[in-house]
């Protein structure tokens, strides 16, 4: 932080103040901003000993806000081997070959997709034993919904031909009865646990990689929905030391084995660091079956999902969080988690400002209730566009009038954040704003986009990524708006996210990115 007046100018800023939308430059000292107007002003204001910064051909917007993603996995994505590239399993098997053991003696990776490949079968086991015929391998699919392992791992899980597959879970076998390596859904933890957790040092490395992907995509703040206490002591220490660069606004893991210590501990606010609020999850995914719908799947006459959590227990668990003072933010992806998750958030009071993530596929009669409950939506705009090839087939034309409704919501007057689930979808923000602008995958498809009535403009998307962010974290007062005495958190912009082509924003590189007065990230 400095004491020195800084001046950033730029051919626009899109300030999110309804009363001085835009302007042509801003002051800010000591990380607070001193003035937001126009350029001539601005300098005379900042006098002469003033830094100066021009940026005109760019456009600088408040800090991006991501409300939901998950800092820990993200971190572990970036940080393992990543096989999206591979177009053959031959090639994925070629880029584990030269991998070190990054977890413990393990080697992760993620990212494969035999959807991608010639052929689109499973790969098998024999492939990553000819390169790591001793080290075990443990690869996730692109959805997380199957694990590609090799024999050294069925090895250490005891998985043999005599094997019986889980509840919930299969264990792909060839014709004899052999496993081959391909794991699904509640088998891959069969595996899973016996790959030890990340040292401390692989942990620390992982969330500064998050974090710092974080700040180069011009996310200012990041909403972590769902934390575990390690992940949270960590950050707390740096923040303690002034070396967390981005703002993080974490919900506490409500339903795991740390829950009540997150309950006793009560919220926490540091500098960067925030803890108010706790996450729990009613249903699955939409993509697995797993939502819990009203009625069944249209694609599965015998199927309608599954709630995680009892309706009573969900209910004690809000209540025994907001007690303590805590926002209750709930994953509801169904329309029958959706309907049970605001029924119960309705008992604990609009000032709670309680959340349904996702808040996915929501009936015509849940839609009008969060405005009236005062209850936020904060919505995956990627999740859309990612679904959106087959996410009709699981719920049919009617249920899907109700399916990432962002307008629908939005003309109630409900309060709407959005945010990635990174690393569910990229944590790129600019990647979201396309997304809600134009439903439309980054070839243009479908054109005219998906529900296109749901399509939203470029002011209303990035009001989901700035204000809305920060209503959700309680922040309206201090971010989300270019606004004197507000924090100095923006982003430079080589396009505008507004005004511009959504076309634009595939493959816009953030120029810099300010959190308190401070760069956290400039271009190179
Ligand atoms: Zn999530």
């Amino acid at each position: 932080m400095t004491s020195r007046n800084i001046v950033f100018s730029a051919r626009l800023i899109h300030t999110m103040n309804p009363e001085l939308p835009t302007a042509e430059a801003l002051v800010m000292r000591d990380g607070k901003l001193l003035f937001v107007g126009s350029k001539r002003e601005a300098l005379e204001i900042a006098g002469p000993d003033a830094a100066v910064e021009l940026f005109p051909e760019s456009t600088i917007v408040p800090g991006l806000i991501d409300a939901h993603v998950h800092l820990a996995s993200l971190g572990r994505e970036l940080t393992t081997v990543g096989l999206s590239s591979a177009r053959t399993e031959a090639e994925a098997a070629a880029l584990v070959a030269p991998a070190k053991p990054n977890q413990g003696d393990w080697v992760l990776g993620r990212g494969w997709d035999q959807n991608d490949w010639k052929g689109t079968t499973y790969p098998s086991k024999a492939s990553l034993d000819a390169v790591k015929p001793t080290t075990p391998v443990f690869l996730t699919r692109i959805d997380g919904h199957a694990a590609w392992v090799n024999s050294e791992a069925l090895r250490r899980a005891g998985i043999t031909a005599a094997t019986q597959d889980p509840p919930g879970g299969r264990i792909e076998r060839d014709a004899k009865g052999e496993p081959t390596g391909v794991l699904i859904d509640n088998a891959i933890d069969v595996v899973a646990a016996q790959i030890p957790e990340p040292s401390e040092s692989v942990a620390q490395k992982r969330l500064k990689v998050a974090i710092e992907t974080c700040a180069r995509l011009g996310l200012t703040q990041v909403h972590d929905a769902g934390m575990d206490i390690a992940t949270f002591r960590l950050l707390q220490s740096w923040d303690a030391l002034g070396v967390l660069p981005i703002r993080v606004y974490a919900m506490a893991d409500g339903q795991g084995a740390e829950a009540d210590a997150y309950a006793d501990m009560g919220p926490f606010s540091g500098r960067h660091l925030e803890m108010r609020a706790v996450k729990l999850l009613a249903d699955g995914a939409l993509g697995s079956r797993g939502a819990a719908l009203a009625t069944p799947y249209a694609d599965a006459a015998d199927q309608s999902g599954l709630l995680l959590i009892s309706p009573d227990q969900l209910a004690a668990k809000a209540q025994q969080f907001s007690a303590r003072g805590f926002q209750v933010a709930v994953h509801a992806i169904g329309d029958r988690a959706n309907s049970l998750v605001i029924a119960t958030l309705s008992k604990l009071g609009a000032e709670g400002r309680h959340r349904v993530e996702h808040a996915q596929i929501l009936t015509a009669a849940d839609v009008p209730k969060l405005a009236k409950l005062g209850l936020i939506a904060s919505f995956q705009p990627t999740h859309a566009t990612s679904d959106m090839p087959w996410a009709e087939q699981r719920i049919g034309f009617e249920r899907a009038k109700g399916a990432y409704a962002w307008r629908s919501v939005l003309e109630t007057g409900a309060h709407v954040a959005f945010g990635s689930d990174s690393p569910v979808e990229d944590p790129n923000p600019l990647w979201g704003l396309y997304s809600a602008r134009t439903r439309q995958d980054h070839a243009g498809q479908p054109a005219g986009g998906w529900h296109p009535e749901q399509k939203l403009t470029g002011l209303e998307a990035l009001a989901g990524f700035t204000t809305g962010g920060a209503y959700a974290s309680f922040a309206e007062t201090r971010r989300g708006q270019l606004v004197v005495g507000f924090d100095a958190d923006f982003v430079v912009l080589p396009i505008d996210p507004v005004e511009g082509a959504p076309s634009e924003l595939i493959n816009a590189k953030v120029q810099v990115t300010v959190v308190d007065g401070s760069d956290v990230y400039r271009a190179p």
